[in-house]
């Protein structure tokens, strides 16, 4: 078999997978084809990210999709990044980190939300379990993305986990899919469930991203995640992909 012949294949059998769960779990399957398909008008996705720069580089050309399709987007950051440049002090580095997170969120058009976590020093106890889900239940949104938990880095495994008990806690009340970062170097043993074509607005994505000025996106965007919306792309027959994890509540889940 040649090679293009192997990689239409793969395509097709992939998409059809994609498809298939779409169908099975009527509501906000996450394929593509299913989001441009169904207008979301009324509806809202929440983005959260543990740090300025997550939700953009892992999500940023999904936003775009669903803005496309009538969504209002809010992006969620957990904390303001203030470990995020060596040298610079707590203040100096999360009054820069946020101004640049609001730039990216006006490339994009939408809504920042800035959580009261510190950046390297986040925490799992009562008091945060009840921030992350205050602002859910306050915006009330339809899909959530957050960090996919098995990760190198503790605030994006904090940050996931905090959104997960949040959603049991809204009872399952939203769609809730996994979002990676850096694969391979944050993000482990991702094995995605849907795709999203973002080749159109790879454009968009980069450049919110490239807001992120002092955590120097040149050094790191193209050879991260340029690699992956590609490799993503192979698997879902496009030039250029982001995927996700949709987590779904089994009728076995136990109510606490
Ligand atoms: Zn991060």
């Amino acid at each position: 078999m040649d090679r293009r012949k192997m990689l239409k294949l793969t395509g097709t059998a992939l998409a059809g997978s994609a498809v298939l769960g779409t169908d099975a779990f009527a509501g906000s399957s996450l394929n593509s084809n299913n989001i441009a398909g169904t207008p979301g008008k009324g509806k809202k996705a929440m983005i959260i990210g543990a740090h300025p720069d997550d939700p953009e580089t892992g999500c940023g050309g999904t936003i775009m999709v669903l803005k496309k399709a009538g969504y209002e987007v809010v992006v969620v950051y957990m904390t303001r990044g203030e470990a995020g440049v060596p040298g610079w002090s707590h203040e100096q580095s999360s009054a820069t980190r946020m101004k640049e997170a609001r730039e990216a969120c006006e490339v994009f058009g939408v809504r920042p939300i800035f959580l009261t976590q510190i950046d390297g020093s986040s925490e799992v106890n009562k008091e945060r379990y009840a921030e992350m889900k205050e602002v859910i239940e306050k915006e009330n949104p339809q899909i959530v993305f957050t960090h996919w938990p098995i990760d190198s880095h503790r605030d994006h495994r904090i940050c996931s986990i905090l959104t997960y008990d949040a959603w049991r806690q809204l009872k399952y009340g939203f769609d809730l899919y996994y979002y990676e970062v850096m694969s391979g170097v944050q993000s482990m043993i991702f094995h995605p469930t849907d795709w999203v074509d973002i080749t159109e607005f790879a454009d968009v994505k980069k450049k919110a991203t490239y807001c992120h000025k002092c955590q120097n996106p040149e050094d790191w965007y193209d050879s991260s995640h340029g690699q992956m919306e590609i490799f993503r792309g192979m698997e879902h027959n496009c030039k250029r992909a982001e995927a996700f994890i949709h987590i779904r509540r089994t009728s076995s889940d136990i109510e606490e």
